[in-house]
C-alpha cells in the first residue's frame, strides 16, 4: 500500500509522503496523556465503563481499575447509541464526574466528543479527546480536533479500511496535531457471533506504514465479557502500545455495554496475566 494505482493529483490517497506515514518519520510518536507516554516501552491499559452512569459507579470503577493497573481512564459522558431511545450519557454532569475522579486518583481521562459544536465544553475537562468510531470519517470534527491542542484517541471505523483510517488520522494531522492514537475496535463482517471482528492483523500492518501508536479494544472488538481477556492478551502479543477495556463495578446493571464490561476481579486478574505476555514481548505494563 506504499503507492496506490489510483492515487492520481485529483484522488490522492495514503502515500510514503502522508504525515502519518512511517516513511518520513521513522522515529514512533509518543504521545503524551498528561504524562503518560504511549507508543514507547510500556504498554498502557485505559479501562472504565463505557458510560459514566452516576457518581458511585464511575468511582467505585475508577478507583479499582486504578489498583489494578490502568493509567487511564475512559468513561462516555455523551454517547454514540443506535437507538435515539437509549441513555445518550449525562452530558456535562458526566464531565464534571470524570474531571473530579481524576483528581483524587491522578489518572488522566478520556472521553468521547461526537460534534463539532462540543469540542470546547469536552476539551474543558478531559486530558483526551476520543473520536468514536461512527464519527471516524466526520471531517469537519477531525479537523477540529486537529485544531485544539489535546491528544486524540481516534477509533477504526467499522466499515472502514486501513488505508481509509489512516487518511481520517491525516486530516488530524493536518491541523497541527500529531499526538494522534489509533485505535483497533473491530470492523464489520459476514460473522455474527461476535459483535465486531477484531482485525488483529491491523495492529502490525498500522505499526509498519504509520507512526503513531496503535491500541486496541476487545470490548466493542467482541462484544463478549469472556472473551475479552483472550483478545487483549492477543493484542499485547502483535505489539499493540495499549488496550482501552471497559470495566464495570457491576456489569450486570450497567444501563451501556454491560455484556462486555469486565467485573473489577476480572479486571485485577487480566492484568496480572497480561503482564506475563508483556514480558514474554519485551515490554511492561506498570
Ligand atoms: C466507546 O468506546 O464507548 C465506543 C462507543 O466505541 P466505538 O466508537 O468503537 O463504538
Ligand atoms: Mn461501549
Amino acid at each position: 500500500m506504499e503507492t496506490n494505482p489510483c492515487n492520481t493529483p485529483a484522488n490522492v490517497g495514503f502515500s510514503i509522503s502522508s504525515k502519518v506515514s512511517r516513511t518520513i518519520k521513522p522515529d514512533a510518536t509518543l504521545v503524551d496523556i498528561k504524562g503518560v507516554m504511549v507508543g514507547g516501552s510500556e504498554i498502557i491499559v485505559i479501562a472504565g465503563p463505557c458510560a459514566v452512569e452516576s457518581r458511585e459507579q464511575l468511582f467505585e470503577t475508577a478507583r479499582a481499575v486504578k489498583d489494578g493497573g490502568a493509567r487511564i481512564l475512559r468513561g462516555g459522558a455523551f454517547k454514540p447509541r443506535s437507538s435515539p431511545y437509549n441513555f445518550q450519557g449525562l452530558g456535562e454532569e458526566g464531565l464534571k464526574l470524570l474531571a473530579e475522579i481524576r483528581k483524587e486518583t491522578g489518572l488522566p481521562v478520556v472521553t468521547e466528543v461526537m460534534d463539532t459544536r462540543q469540542v470546547e465544553l469536552v476539551t474543558g475537562y478531559t486530558d483526551m479527546l476520543q473520536v468514536g468510531s461512527r464519527n471516524m470519517q466526520n471531517y469537519p470534527l477531525l479537523k477540529e480536533v486537529g485544531m485544539s491542542r489535546k491528544p486524540v484517541l481516534l477509533k477504526r471505523g467499522m466499515m472502514a479500511t486501513i488505508e481509509e483510517f489512516l487518511l481520517a488520522a491525516e486530516y488530524i494531522l493536518n491541523q497541527g496535531n500529531e499526538q494522534v492514537i489509533l485505535c483497533e475496535r473491530g470492523i464489520r463482517t459476514f460473522e455474527t457471533s461476535t459483535r465486531n471482528t477484531l482485525d488483529l492483523s491491523a495492529v502490525p500492518m498500522l505499526k509498519s506504514l504509520s507512526h503513531l501508536p496503535v491500541i486496541v479494544d476487545p470490548s466493542h472488538g467482541t462484544g463478549l465479557r469472556w472473551m475479552v481477556p483472550a483478545m487483549a492478551k492477543a493484542a499485547v502479543a502483535v505489539g499493540a502500545d495499549g488496550l482501552i477495556m471497559e470495566v464495570h463495578y457491576k456489569p450486570e446493571e450497567a444501563i451501556c455495554d454491560g455484556y462486555q464490561s469486565l467485573s473489577l476481579n476480572e479486571f485485577a486478574q487480566l492484568m496480572t496475566d497480561l503482564k506475563k505476555i508483556a514480558r514474554a514481548v519485551g515490554r511492561e505494563i506498570s
